[in-house]
Protein backbone atom coordinates (compact mmCIF):
# COMPACT_ATOMS: atom_id res chain seq x y z
CA UNK A 1 0.00 0.00 0.00
CA UNK A 2 1.16 3.54 -0.65
CA UNK A 3 3.15 5.26 2.07
CA UNK A 4 3.71 8.98 2.54
CA UNK A 5 6.39 10.22 4.91
CA UNK A 6 7.08 13.76 5.97
CA UNK A 7 9.92 14.93 8.17
CA UNK A 8 13.27 16.65 7.96
CA UNK A 9 15.94 16.11 5.32
CA UNK A 10 18.98 17.65 6.88
CA UNK A 11 22.66 18.02 7.58
CA UNK A 12 23.80 16.59 10.92
CA UNK A 13 27.02 16.96 12.85
CA UNK A 14 27.30 14.05 15.22
CA UNK A 15 29.73 13.46 18.04
CA UNK A 16 29.92 10.10 19.78
CA UNK A 17 32.61 8.63 22.06
CA UNK A 18 33.95 6.96 18.88
CA UNK A 19 34.36 9.99 16.67
CA UNK A 20 32.80 12.94 14.95
CA UNK A 21 31.03 13.20 11.61
CA UNK A 22 30.50 16.69 10.17
CA UNK A 23 27.49 17.63 8.05
CA UNK A 24 26.43 14.12 7.12
CA UNK A 25 23.03 13.59 5.53
CA UNK A 26 20.37 13.12 8.15
CA UNK A 27 16.90 14.23 9.13
CA UNK A 28 13.93 12.21 10.30
CA UNK A 29 12.50 11.79 6.80
CA UNK A 30 15.77 10.51 5.32
CA UNK A 31 16.02 7.69 7.87
CA UNK A 32 12.30 6.84 7.74
CA UNK A 33 12.16 6.72 3.96
CA UNK A 34 15.34 4.63 3.60
CA UNK A 35 14.19 2.13 6.22
CA UNK A 36 10.67 1.89 4.77
CA UNK A 37 12.00 1.47 1.23
CA UNK A 38 12.95 -2.14 2.05
CA UNK A 39 9.28 -2.97 2.67
CA UNK A 40 7.21 -1.01 0.17
CA UNK A 41 8.14 -0.44 -3.46
CA UNK A 42 7.25 3.25 -3.37
CA UNK A 43 7.78 5.69 -0.54
CA UNK A 44 6.57 9.22 -1.23
CA UNK A 45 8.15 12.04 0.73
CA UNK A 46 7.19 15.63 1.51
CA UNK A 47 10.08 17.67 2.89
CA UNK A 48 12.16 20.77 2.24
CA UNK A 49 15.86 21.46 1.70
CA UNK A 50 17.94 24.46 0.69
CA UNK A 51 20.04 24.72 -2.47
CA UNK A 52 23.03 23.56 -0.40
CA UNK A 53 21.67 19.99 -0.42
CA UNK A 54 23.64 17.75 -2.84
CA UNK A 55 21.72 16.51 -5.87
CA UNK A 56 23.52 13.14 -5.72
CA UNK A 57 22.05 12.49 -2.26
CA UNK A 58 18.57 12.97 -3.69
CA UNK A 59 19.51 10.50 -6.42
CA UNK A 60 20.51 7.95 -3.77
CA UNK A 61 17.00 8.24 -2.36
CA UNK A 62 15.51 7.79 -5.83
CA UNK A 63 17.63 4.67 -6.33
CA UNK A 64 15.93 3.26 -3.24
CA UNK A 65 12.51 3.80 -4.84
CA UNK A 66 11.88 6.97 -2.83
CA UNK A 67 9.72 9.41 -4.76
CA UNK A 68 11.07 12.92 -4.18
CA UNK A 69 8.41 14.80 -6.18
CA UNK A 70 7.26 16.36 -2.88
CA UNK A 71 10.79 17.43 -1.85
CA UNK A 72 10.95 21.23 -2.17
CA UNK A 73 14.33 22.79 -2.94
CA UNK A 74 14.48 26.43 -1.81
CA UNK A 75 16.86 28.58 -3.85
CA UNK A 76 19.17 30.77 -1.78
CA UNK A 77 18.21 29.09 1.50
CA UNK A 78 19.96 26.66 3.82
CA UNK A 79 18.86 23.15 4.78
CA UNK A 80 17.82 22.23 8.33
CA UNK A 81 20.92 21.64 10.46
CA UNK A 82 21.19 19.69 13.70
CA UNK A 83 24.22 18.93 15.87
CA UNK A 84 24.20 16.49 18.75
CA UNK A 85 26.66 14.93 21.16
CA UNK A 86 26.15 11.52 22.75
CA UNK A 87 27.09 10.64 26.28
CA UNK A 88 29.30 7.65 27.06
CA UNK A 89 26.32 5.26 27.43
CA UNK A 90 25.03 6.30 23.95
CA UNK A 91 21.48 6.22 25.33
CA UNK A 92 21.34 9.92 26.01
CA UNK A 93 22.50 12.91 24.02
CA UNK A 94 22.60 16.68 24.10
CA UNK A 95 21.36 18.75 21.22
CA UNK A 96 24.10 21.30 20.57
CA UNK A 97 22.48 23.18 17.69
CA UNK A 98 19.13 23.22 15.93
CA UNK A 99 19.06 25.59 12.94
CA UNK A 100 15.60 25.48 11.42
CA UNK A 101 16.61 27.42 8.25
CA UNK A 102 14.20 26.28 5.46
CA UNK A 103 11.99 24.60 8.07
CA UNK A 104 11.08 27.93 9.69
CA UNK A 105 8.42 28.73 7.08
CA UNK A 106 7.88 25.34 5.46
CA UNK A 107 4.59 25.04 3.62
CA UNK A 108 4.12 21.30 2.89
CA UNK A 109 2.71 20.97 -0.63
CA UNK A 110 1.30 17.53 -1.31
CA UNK A 111 1.58 16.42 -4.95
CA UNK A 112 -1.71 15.18 -6.43
CA UNK A 113 -0.13 11.75 -7.05
CA UNK A 114 0.35 11.33 -3.26
CA UNK A 115 -3.32 11.86 -2.42
CA UNK A 116 -4.21 8.15 -2.38
CA UNK A 117 -1.80 7.37 0.50
CA UNK A 118 -3.07 4.71 2.88
CA UNK A 119 -0.24 5.02 5.39
CA UNK A 120 0.97 8.37 6.66
CA UNK A 121 4.19 8.74 8.62
CA UNK A 122 4.50 12.09 10.36
CA UNK A 123 8.22 12.13 11.03
CA UNK A 124 9.69 14.46 13.64
CA UNK A 125 8.95 17.98 12.42
CA UNK A 126 7.10 21.17 13.42
CA UNK A 127 3.75 19.90 14.85
CA UNK A 128 1.86 22.59 12.94
CA UNK A 129 3.30 21.26 9.66
CA UNK A 130 2.43 17.67 10.65
CA UNK A 131 -1.15 18.82 11.22
CA UNK A 132 -1.29 20.73 7.92
CA UNK A 133 -0.33 17.55 6.06
CA UNK A 134 -3.22 15.62 7.65
CA UNK A 135 -5.62 18.44 6.76
CA UNK A 136 -4.40 18.64 3.17
CA UNK A 137 -5.08 14.98 2.43
CA UNK A 138 -8.52 14.72 0.83
CA UNK A 139 -9.09 11.29 2.37
CA UNK A 140 -7.92 10.30 5.85
CA UNK A 141 -5.24 7.60 5.54
CA UNK A 142 -5.94 4.15 6.98
CA UNK A 143 -3.20 4.70 9.59
CA UNK A 144 -1.37 7.78 10.81
CA UNK A 145 1.84 7.31 12.81
CA UNK A 146 3.52 10.29 14.42
CA UNK A 147 6.98 10.73 15.86
CA UNK A 148 8.17 13.79 17.74
CA UNK A 149 10.80 14.92 20.24
CA UNK A 150 11.43 17.03 23.35
CA UNK A 151 12.41 20.07 21.25
CA UNK A 152 8.77 20.48 20.10
CA UNK A 153 7.47 19.92 23.64
CA UNK A 154 9.54 22.89 24.71
CA UNK A 155 8.64 25.29 21.89
CA UNK A 156 5.18 24.19 20.66
CA UNK A 157 3.39 22.07 23.29
CA UNK A 158 -0.15 23.24 22.40
CA UNK A 159 0.29 22.54 18.68
CA UNK A 160 1.89 19.24 19.56
CA UNK A 161 -1.05 18.10 21.69
CA UNK A 162 -3.51 19.19 19.00
CA UNK A 163 -1.63 17.06 16.44
CA UNK A 164 -1.31 14.06 18.76
CA UNK A 165 -5.11 14.08 19.04
CA UNK A 166 -5.40 13.40 15.30
CA UNK A 167 -3.14 10.34 14.99
CA UNK A 168 -3.55 6.59 15.51
CA UNK A 169 -0.06 5.72 16.73
CA UNK A 170 2.45 7.91 18.57
CA UNK A 171 6.11 6.93 18.79
CA UNK A 172 8.35 8.65 21.36
CA UNK A 173 11.19 7.74 23.70
CA UNK A 174 10.87 7.18 27.46
CA UNK A 175 12.23 10.59 28.44
CA UNK A 176 9.82 12.30 26.07
CA UNK A 177 6.91 10.20 27.38
CA UNK A 178 7.69 11.42 30.90
CA UNK A 179 7.94 15.03 29.73
CA UNK A 180 4.70 14.85 27.75
CA UNK A 181 2.67 13.17 30.49
CA UNK A 182 4.24 14.60 33.64
CA UNK A 183 4.37 11.02 34.99
CA UNK A 184 7.56 9.21 35.96
CA UNK A 185 6.18 5.67 35.68
CA UNK A 186 6.17 4.61 32.01
CA UNK A 187 2.93 2.67 32.49
CA UNK A 188 1.17 5.70 34.00
CA UNK A 189 2.69 7.93 31.31
CA UNK A 190 1.31 5.60 28.62
CA UNK A 191 -2.20 5.85 30.08
CA UNK A 192 -2.06 9.65 30.19
CA UNK A 193 -0.75 9.89 26.63
CA UNK A 194 -3.33 7.49 25.18
CA UNK A 195 -6.03 9.65 26.74
CA UNK A 196 -4.68 12.46 24.53
CA UNK A 197 -5.90 10.59 21.44
CA UNK A 198 -3.70 7.82 19.98
CA UNK A 199 -5.03 4.26 20.21
CA UNK A 200 -1.51 2.84 20.06
CA UNK A 201 1.61 4.14 21.75
CA UNK A 202 5.21 3.11 21.19
CA UNK A 203 7.73 4.04 23.85
CA UNK A 204 11.32 3.53 22.73
CA UNK A 205 13.94 2.84 25.36
CA UNK A 206 17.12 2.89 23.27
CA UNK A 207 19.32 -0.12 23.97
CA UNK A 208 16.61 -1.38 26.35
CA UNK A 209 14.09 -2.05 23.59
CA UNK A 210 10.61 -0.71 22.91
CA UNK A 211 7.12 -1.06 24.36
CA UNK A 212 3.88 -1.08 22.38
CA UNK A 213 0.75 -0.12 24.32
CA UNK A 214 -2.84 -0.65 23.16
CA UNK A 215 -5.90 -0.50 25.40
CA UNK A 216 -4.94 -2.55 28.49
CA UNK A 217 -2.27 -4.58 26.66
CA UNK A 218 1.46 -4.12 26.36
CA UNK A 219 4.05 -5.80 24.14
CA UNK A 220 7.82 -5.62 24.64
CA UNK A 221 10.53 -5.96 22.02
CA UNK A 222 14.17 -6.03 23.10
CA UNK A 223 16.94 -4.22 21.30
CA UNK A 224 19.53 -6.57 19.87
CA UNK A 225 22.67 -6.67 22.04
CA UNK A 226 25.17 -5.43 19.46
CA UNK A 227 28.92 -5.64 19.75
CA UNK A 228 29.52 -2.30 18.04
CA UNK A 229 27.25 0.69 18.30
CA UNK A 230 28.77 3.72 16.58
CA UNK A 231 26.00 6.26 16.23
CA UNK A 232 22.43 6.06 17.54
CA UNK A 233 21.30 9.04 15.42
CA UNK A 234 18.24 8.12 13.42
CA UNK A 235 17.59 4.89 15.31
CA UNK A 236 14.11 6.09 16.30
CA UNK A 237 13.34 7.14 12.74
CA UNK A 238 14.67 3.89 11.26
CA UNK A 239 12.47 2.08 13.77
CA UNK A 240 9.46 4.10 12.62
CA UNK A 241 10.30 3.48 8.94
CA UNK A 242 10.59 -0.27 9.45
CA UNK A 243 7.43 -0.32 11.58
CA UNK A 244 5.18 1.54 9.15
CA UNK A 245 6.87 -0.02 6.12
CA UNK A 246 5.96 -3.46 7.42
CA UNK A 247 2.34 -2.40 8.09
CA UNK A 248 2.06 -0.87 4.62
CA UNK A 249 3.47 -4.06 3.08
CA UNK A 250 1.09 -6.39 4.91
CA UNK A 251 -1.81 -3.90 5.01
CA UNK A 252 -2.74 -5.35 8.39
CA UNK A 253 -3.09 -2.90 11.28
CA UNK A 254 -4.23 -5.35 13.96
CA UNK A 255 -2.39 -5.38 17.30
CA UNK A 256 -0.83 -8.76 16.34
CA UNK A 257 0.55 -7.29 13.13
CA UNK A 258 1.85 -4.26 15.03
CA UNK A 259 3.79 -6.57 17.36
CA UNK A 260 5.58 -8.00 14.32
CA UNK A 261 6.07 -4.48 12.97
CA UNK A 262 7.80 -3.50 16.24
CA UNK A 263 10.29 -6.33 15.66
CA UNK A 264 10.94 -5.24 12.06
CA UNK A 265 11.31 -1.65 13.29
CA UNK A 266 13.78 -2.77 15.95
CA UNK A 267 15.74 -4.71 13.31
CA UNK A 268 16.04 -1.60 11.11
CA UNK A 269 17.15 0.47 14.12
CA UNK A 270 19.80 -2.13 14.93
CA UNK A 271 21.32 -1.73 11.46
CA UNK A 272 21.19 2.06 11.68
CA UNK A 273 23.33 2.34 14.81
CA UNK A 274 26.16 0.24 13.38
CA UNK A 275 27.49 3.07 11.18
CA UNK A 276 27.64 6.87 11.28
CA UNK A 277 24.63 8.60 9.71
CA UNK A 278 22.23 6.68 7.44
CA UNK A 279 25.03 4.75 5.67
CA UNK A 280 24.04 1.38 7.15
CA UNK A 281 20.56 1.73 5.64
CA UNK A 282 21.92 2.13 2.13
CA UNK A 283 23.13 -1.39 1.43
CA UNK A 284 20.73 -3.81 3.05
CA UNK A 285 19.16 -6.84 1.43
CA UNK A 286 16.00 -8.79 2.24
CA UNK A 287 18.21 -11.68 3.39
CA UNK A 288 20.12 -9.46 5.84
CA UNK A 289 16.85 -8.11 7.26
CA UNK A 290 15.32 -11.58 7.63
CA UNK A 291 18.50 -12.87 9.33
CA UNK A 292 18.38 -9.98 11.76
CA UNK A 293 14.72 -10.63 12.55
CA UNK A 294 15.64 -14.27 13.19
CA UNK A 295 18.20 -13.05 15.75
CA UNK A 296 15.40 -11.22 17.55
CA UNK A 297 13.26 -14.36 17.53
CA UNK A 298 16.13 -16.45 18.91
CA UNK A 299 16.92 -13.85 21.55
CA UNK A 300 13.53 -13.97 23.23
CA UNK A 301 12.36 -17.50 22.52
CA UNK A 302 12.19 -19.81 25.52
CA UNK A 303 10.09 -22.66 26.73
CA UNK A 304 8.65 -22.98 30.18
CA UNK A 305 6.18 -25.66 31.15
CA UNK A 306 4.06 -24.41 34.05
CA UNK A 307 2.47 -26.90 36.41
P1 LIG B 1 16.53 10.29 16.11
O1 LIG B 1 17.93 9.94 16.49
O2 LIG B 1 15.73 9.15 15.60
O3 LIG B 1 15.85 11.09 17.15
O4 LIG B 1 16.64 11.25 14.84
C1 LIG B 1 17.74 12.10 14.61
C2 LIG B 1 17.43 12.95 13.38
O5 LIG B 1 16.43 13.91 13.73
C3 LIG B 1 18.64 13.74 12.95
O6 LIG B 1 19.03 13.28 11.67
C4 LIG B 1 18.20 15.20 12.91
O7 LIG B 1 18.49 15.86 11.70
C5 LIG B 1 16.71 15.15 13.13
N1 LIG B 1 16.25 16.18 14.06
C6 LIG B 1 16.89 16.65 15.15
N2 LIG B 1 16.16 17.60 15.77
C7 LIG B 1 15.02 17.74 15.05
C8 LIG B 1 13.84 18.54 15.18
N3 LIG B 1 13.70 19.44 16.18
N4 LIG B 1 12.86 18.37 14.26
C9 LIG B 1 12.99 17.48 13.28
N5 LIG B 1 14.06 16.70 13.08
C10 LIG B 1 15.07 16.81 13.96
Amino acid sequence: MSLLSIGTVAFDTIETPFGKAERVIGGSCSYIALAASYFTPKVNIVAVVGDDFPEEKIQVMNQHGINTEGLQIKEGEKSFFWAGKYHMDLNSRDTLTTELNVLADFDPIIPESYQDCAYLMLGNLTPQVQQTVINRLKKRPKLILMDTMNFWMEVAMDDLKATIKMVDVLSINDEEARQLSGEHSIVKAAKVIMEMGPKFLIIKKGEHGALLFHKGEVFFAPALPLEDVFDPTGAGDSFAGGFIGYLAKTNDISFESMKRAVIYGSAMASFCVEKFGPEALMNLTQAKIENRVQEFIDLVQFEIVLD
